[in-house]
């Protein structure tokens, strides 16, 4: 378990042999997993570094039966652990392992509902893989946005419920920018029916909105319906060696206009990310050979398709990047030329988790500041973390349109895992003090779960606390929807 100080307290009534027999009248019996060795994919989280228990894996296969699931636990004060494709990276989805109750996998709701491509809509269920999803879309000539390394299994409900960002953010918004309506299974069972296709409708609070990003602790979300937008018909991927960060938000600043309002995608990335992923990640290759410490992954796209004759958005970025060149920002640049160059640059974006998993023990900061402190955070942030351990390794990357920095350092060679533990509070703190002074935030869109516990409650107000308190206390008053996951209760 991370470094939280002292594990929540959450209800620990046991699943009764009685309880047992009700669930597979539900569910059926293959709608649960009992045995020790099934049940380990689902209480290890992806990183391999927190392992809890469940007493049972239960898999509804429709809204009905995760409401029946969902009352049966109410009035058995059993807690429930909602679960999508298990790939958060705060722990919000793996059970502690004081749990006794359920944990609930939304994976056999996978169906697409319907498409209206002409009201740029898509109602599905929660269990649906995004990148189904994306398919499904671009099957209609419709486009979804969402877009996130771990996009081939983490699933709708999943992206909702941690407000998951990725990288169209800029563009098109973080997860719930995406939504029209929901359904949701509220904690006593009852099942609210918000599954509207309204783009405008203020009547009263918004509820949707409360259940997004609140990973699993205010209910279950069932069904989406999700917004769509024209399919991308012009497209162009550029990898940038850039003079440092200052200079990269200068090139993105300025892309805004020089694009026509098309920048996509904005992704800084580092070379030690970069030798990080050719390092570990089969198959990538570097698409510059400049010995730069900075590069950015510019994307333009269009909806409206190349002319013949036209200049389209490849020709638009070739004299921006000449532009830039002038100016000193950018050092060199390549421009994809085939379908196969942009995937390769975009795996090596994509690849970092996946190649940081591979590279050993590591610490990783997910903030976010105005766009503008951007380059003055990571130099001091570095810094502070260099004073602490003089030899631990940066390899910072993010989402810098979104002024989102993965602000992550490997350990250094050598040290395992429980050596580096020992250094962890003192750079957290540095790391988390230094965002909170820029008015910046701890989680800009990996959540809070079980890594962030005591970060929340260490930097939000008594006031912020008391308030999402109150809406954890009225909407599941015992406490059994994800107990002791974002929110201490006292
Ligand atoms: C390689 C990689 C790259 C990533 N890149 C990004 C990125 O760019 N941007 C980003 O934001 N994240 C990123 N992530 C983190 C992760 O993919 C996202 O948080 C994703 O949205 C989680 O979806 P999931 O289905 O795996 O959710 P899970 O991990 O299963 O669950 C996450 C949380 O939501 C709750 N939950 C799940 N389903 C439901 C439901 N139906 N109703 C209520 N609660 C539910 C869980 O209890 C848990 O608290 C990345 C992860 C990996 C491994």
């Amino acid at each position: 378990m991370p470094d939280t100080a002292i594990p929540p307290t959450i209800p620990t009534v046991p699943v009764t042999p009685a309880v047992l027999d009700a669930l597979r009248a539900i569910v059926g019996d293959k709608g649960l997993i009992l045995d020790e060795q099934g049940k380990q994919p689902f209480v290890t989280d992806w990183r391999g570094s927190l392992v809890g228990t469940a007493a049972v894996v239960v898999r509804p296969a429709n809204t009905e039966e995760v409401s029946k699931v969902v009352k049966l636990c109410h009035d058995n004060g059993i807690a429930i652990v909602p679960q999508g494709g298990n790939t958060g990276l705060m722990g919000g989805a793996t059970p502690w392992p004081t749990h006794q109750g359920i944990l609930l996998s939304l994976g056999r709701m996978n169906h697409v509902l319907e498409v209206d491509p002409v009201g740029y809509s898509m109602t599905v269920e929660a269990g649906c893989v995004l990148q189904t999803l994306q398919e499904t879309a671009a099957g209609h000539d419709r486009f979804f946005p969402l877009s996130l390394g771990a996009q081939g299994s983490c699933m709708i409900g999943g992206n909702l419920s941690t407000n998951a960002g990725g990288v169209q953010v800029l563009r098109y918004g973080n997860a719930r920018n995406l939504v029209m309506g929901l359904e949701v299974v509220l904690p006593n069972g009852d099942i609210w029916d918000g599954l509207r296709s309204l783009k405008k409708d203020n009547t009263g609070y918004d509820l949707k909105h409360l259940f997004m990003g609140a990973e699993g602790t205010l209910g279950i979300i069932t069904k989406a319906v999700l917004k769509l937008w024209p399919a991308p018909k012009d497209v162009c991927t550029a990898w940038l060696a850039v003079r440092d960060p200052q200079a990269a938000i200068e090139i993105l600043s300025e892309a805004h206009a020089a694009s026509e309002d098309n920048v996509g995608s904005c992704e800084l990335m580092s070379r030690a990310c970069t030798d990080m992923v050719l390092r570990h990640i089969p198959g990538t290759q570097d698409p510059l050979k400049a010995e730069t410490p900075w590069y950015l992954l510019l994307e333009w796209s269009s909806s409206r398709p190349r002319q013949d004759g036209a200049e389209g958005m490849s020709e638009k970025m070739e004299q921006f990047l000449a532009d830039q060149m002038e100016a000193g920002r950018v050092l060199d640049a390549v421009i994809s030329q085939t379908e196969a160059q942009s995937r390769n640059m975009w795996r090596i974006r994509e690849g970092v988790a996946e190649a940081s998993r591979a590279e050993g023990p590591g610490l990783s900061y997910d903030i976010s500041v105005s766009i503008s402190k951007i380059p003055e955070f990571i130099d001091k942030g570095i810094k502070a973390a260099l004073d602490i351990l003089p030899t631990i390794r940066p390899y910072p990357l993010g989402h810098i349109g979104d002024g989102n920095i993965h602000f992550s350092f490997m350990g250094p060679k050598g040290m395992d895992r429980g050596v580096l533990k020992q250094y962890s509070p003192a750079i957290t703190r540095a790391v988390n003090d230094l965002i909170t002074s820029m008015a910046g935030s701890i989680s800009a869109e990996h959540g809070i779960g079980i890594e962030k516990l005591d970060e929340l409650a260490h930097y939000r107000s008594r006031i912020e606390l008391d308030t999402m308190r109150t809406i954890k206390r009225a909407l599941d008053p015992k406490n059994l929807m994800n107990p002791g996951k974002v929110l201490r209760l006292s």
